[in-house]
């Protein structure tokens, strides 16, 4: 066992170990270590499927913060002078470590988070192909080069490092967003400073030992941990030259105007509102099932979950089948075998989906499926909500304008597929959008038509490998380049574009040039 191995294995019995009544706390990672905050302010961090609390998160104080930074500056210096070929090893490792590690990141997703263990394998294999994909960033950060622009000139252009990055996470995908992040960012050449969501914390610092295991150098990747100073510090830190962020629409459109403000690129991904659209044609059973496992794995905590149906027509008596299936579904801790749906995040997150299914059976909906009050036997202080669906949803309900995240279904009715495309294009969130139908003509129609930046055709979370990139649009991005893919790669690099000239011949210029050269 290797002496970082030894390390980690320290770092997780420390995770798991609790002294007397107090619970372990969670480390920074600054400099390739696991240093202890000196901070005195403490987040608890509980376990959704029983209310224990099972780790205290610091919220780092401003000199740490700095520190870490400080060591992200030093690090660039000799991290974007190496060799391409070094940083892509270190990625050929890590993706076979992380391969490796996949069931101990999957357990502490579901201790922390709450999904399934088999959503929790799927939340790292996601991020574990971002990895794969940045180890062809030396192909994809590639210059271009035209030869004799003017005699005896060329001209070439380099694809280069930003210099320090920073990444912001959101719960809802412990491993795979943070793999969204520093991977692309560290291949390109850059350093990165990384603030994992203070209530999932510890698959980060898994993937930090991991990263340590690899061979990446320390200072190359860094975590802090807080709340809104970790963040400020981020969006206002000269140094840190561009941030990629990742969850709710408040923090996502400030981090956009107050690091933007400062000078800095930011993508920023936020929430969704995804329609899915049965079409009469569609295969009845698969499109059910695709449904409800759309709309209720996770808990619904995806931003790409089918939180809304548009039934069409004839396809509106195919509900109380949806219902059904909804019915079947198991509401169980996550690392229970043979559980559906596991529990939400937080206690304030049970109480805001109970307190939005109310609304919309006050404004007229019809609860044909009531999750309220699911009893989960051995998991009573649980966050617990089972599958819901509110049915007759209109435009105007605040069950169908905000973002519910949990396993709740509003449904809408639409006459005609050209009444459910207008739905869909009025709504202000433009994340994923899907149509069940076996028309090809009506598939395509729906592409044309539909003003949404990720589109199913009879496939219900249309969430793109990472050749590709993750385009959401209108309401739920900000920013110009996408996460992941070229896009991901164009947003952690600058271009810097030489105009050389080498005469074959030695000539001596009599006279200044000062017309602008052509
Ligand atoms: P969140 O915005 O509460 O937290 C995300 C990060 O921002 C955390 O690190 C948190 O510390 C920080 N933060 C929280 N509130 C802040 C504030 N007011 N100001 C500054 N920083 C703040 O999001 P969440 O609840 O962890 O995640 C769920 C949300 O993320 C949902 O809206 C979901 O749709 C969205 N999401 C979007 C995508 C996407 O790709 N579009 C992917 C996953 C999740």
């Amino acid at each position: 066992m290797s002496l970082v191995r030894l390390i980690g294995a320290e770092f997780r019995l420390m995770a798991q170990r609790s002294y007397s009544s107090a619970p372990a706390t969670t480390k920074m990672f600054i400099d390739g270590k696991f240093v202890e905050s000196q901070t005195k302010e403490w987040i608890d961090l509980h376990n959704p499927a029983t209310n224990e609390v099972i780790s205290r998160v610091p919220k780092c104080t401003q000199a740490e913060m700095q520190a870490a930074l400080e060591s992200n500056k030093k690090a660039f210096k000799s991290w974007s002078q190496q060799s391409v070929l070094s940083r892509q090893q270190v990625m050929f490792k890590l993706q076979a470590l992380i391969k490796q590690n996949m069931g101990e990141l999957a357990k502490n997703i579901t201790t922390e988070q709450g999904k399934t263990l088999a959503d929790a394998e799927g939340d790292v294999l996601r991020g574990l192909q971002v990895v794969e994909h940045s180890c062809s960033i030396p192909s994809l950060a590639m210059g271009e080069t035209v030869a004799n622009v003017a005699r005896d000139m060329d001209t070439y252009s380099l694809v280069l490092p930003l210099g320090v990055t920073a990444g912001i996470a959101p719960f809802n995908f412990p491993a795979m967003i943070p793999l969204w992040m520093f991977p692309v960012a560290i291949t390109c050449g850059n350093t990165m400073l990384l603030k994992p969501s203070e209530r999932v914390p510890g698959s980060t610092m898994l993937l930090m030992e991991l990263l340590n295991e690899a061979g990446c150098p320390p200072g190359v990747v860094n975590v802090i941990h807080g709340q809104h100073d970790a963040v400020n510090f981020i969006c206002d830190a000269p140094e840190i030259k561009a941030v990629s962020f990742v969850g709710s629409d408040t923090a996502g459109k400030y981090i956009y105007e107050r690091a933007g403000r400062n000078g800095k690129r930011v993508q920023s991904n936020m929430g969704a509102k995804n329609h899915g659209v049965v079409m009469v044609d569609a295969n009845k059973e698969n499109t059910l099932n695709q449904l409800a496992g759309a709309a209720f794995g996770a808990a619904g905590q995806r931003c790409m979950a089918l939180s809304t149906a548009l039934f069409v027509g004839e396809a509106q008596q195919w509900i109380p089948d949806l219902v059904e299936r909804a019915k079947k579904l198991k509401v169980n801790a996550g690392h229970v075998a043979g559980t559906d749906v596991g529990p939400v995040i937080s206690a304030q997150s049970k109480q805001r989906i109970n307190e939005l299914i109310e609304s919309g059976v006050k404004e007229g909906a019809k609860l044909i499926l009531d999750g309220r009050n699911v009893k989960v036997p051995g998991y009573e202080a649980g966050y617990f909500v089972g599958p819901t669906i509110l049915a007759d949803v209109t435009p105007d309900m605040q069950c169908y304008k905000e973002e519910i995240f949990g396993p709740v279904l509003v449904i809408l009715n639409a006459d005609t597929l050209d009444e459910a495309i207008q739905t869909v294009n009025a709504n202000p969130y433009g994340n994923g959008t899907a149509i069940f139908t076996t028309n090809g003509a009506t598939a395509r129609k729906f592409v044309n038509e539909i003003d949404v930046g990720q589109v199913g055709v009879n496939v219900p979370i249309p969430v793109p490998l990472p050749m590709f990139s993750f385009t959401g649009t209108r309401g739920s991005f900000r920013g110009d380049h996408h996460f992941y893919g070229k896009m991901g790669v164009k947003f952690y690099t600058q271009t810097k574009t030489v105009t050389q000239l080498w005469r074959e011949t030695d000539v001596t210029h009599t006279q200044a040039a000062v017309a602008m050269p052509t």
